[in-house]
């Protein structure tokens, strides 16, 4: 194990058995989820936008879509999508293109990364003691007042609850102190909501030293049950798009 991540930890802790079935055996996928296919391609039109505006290029919001348009060609180039009740490709797209016009004319200060990459030890900052597996991602936004913006797309708009015990938000807050060695001023997640209206809605949260330490904790257990191969299956709302649910009915707890 050479490194660990938000979604892994994620997955981890949704169920530890579709993380075994994606990241150990590497089963093959028969189909990728319309959600995930549209929050990449969104993502990678978000991503072209902020490299072009932190270059100081004024892009038209018609490239906006294209950009869109060829991530979600080639998100279906080598496996089937698989749609929700009511969806469709042209369907999808059309809430793109809503979605992308409203972040487009949202005012914003000049972005100072998109997309930023980090590998960075995971420390706890009480005793100094050091997991042996360092954690990787990427800080989809900072801008250049130093806000740290998690994008999102979700079928219904999150909740406070929900983004004030967000993963990801506490671990790029801790890795932004980490690279730039200075807390970020605010970190916000901003949620493309798929409604039959679309909307953009904003969300902000705070973490505080308890969130690093409460994190650390997490990425020692996951990380150990994953090292001694702790895998089951979780029953959840998730079965129903995933991938592997043919493995998982012959799982016979190896
Ligand atoms: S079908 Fe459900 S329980 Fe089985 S691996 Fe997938 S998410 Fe886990």
């Amino acid at each position: 194990m050479d490194h660990i991540s938000c979604s892994q930890m994620n997955l981890y802790l949704n169920c530890s058995l579709k993380y075994k079935f994606n990241y150990i055996d590497k089963l093959p996928k028969p189909f990728k989820s319309s959600g995930l296919a549209f929050g990449s391609s969104l993502h990678a039109a978000l991503a072209w936008l902020h490299e072009n505006r932190m270059r100081g290029n004024d892009v038209p919001v018609d490239k906006l879509y294209k950009i869109y348009n060829a991530d979600w060609y080639a998100q279906k180039l080598n496996t089937e999508i698989s749609y929700k009740d009511g969806e469709n490709e042209a369907r999808l797209s059309i809430m793109a293109k809503e979605l992308l016009s409203l972040y487009y004319v949202k005012p914003q200060v000049k972005p100072k990364g998109a997309e930023v990459a980090f590998t960075i030890p995971l420390v706890n900052k009480e005793t100094g003691e050091t997991l042996d597996v360092p954690l990787e991602g990427f800080i989809d936004l900072i801008e250049n007042d130093n806000t740290i913006t998690e994008f999102k797309t979700s079928a219904q708009k999150m909740n406070g609850d929900t983004v004030n015990d967000h993963l990801q938000l506490t671990a790029y807050s801790y890795a932004y102190e980490v690279l730039y060695n200075r807390q970020p001023t605010r970190l916000k997640i901003v949620d493309f909501v798929k409604t039959k209206k679309p909307k953009i809605i904003t969300l902000q949260t705070e973490v505080d030293k308890l969130d690093y330490q409460r994190f650390f904790h997490l990425a020692s257990g996951i990380i150990k049950g994953i090292k001694s191969g702790v895998f089951f299956p979780k029953k959840s709302f998730m079965c129903k798009d995933c991938e592997f649910s043919e493995p998982c009915k012959s799982w016979k707890g190896n």
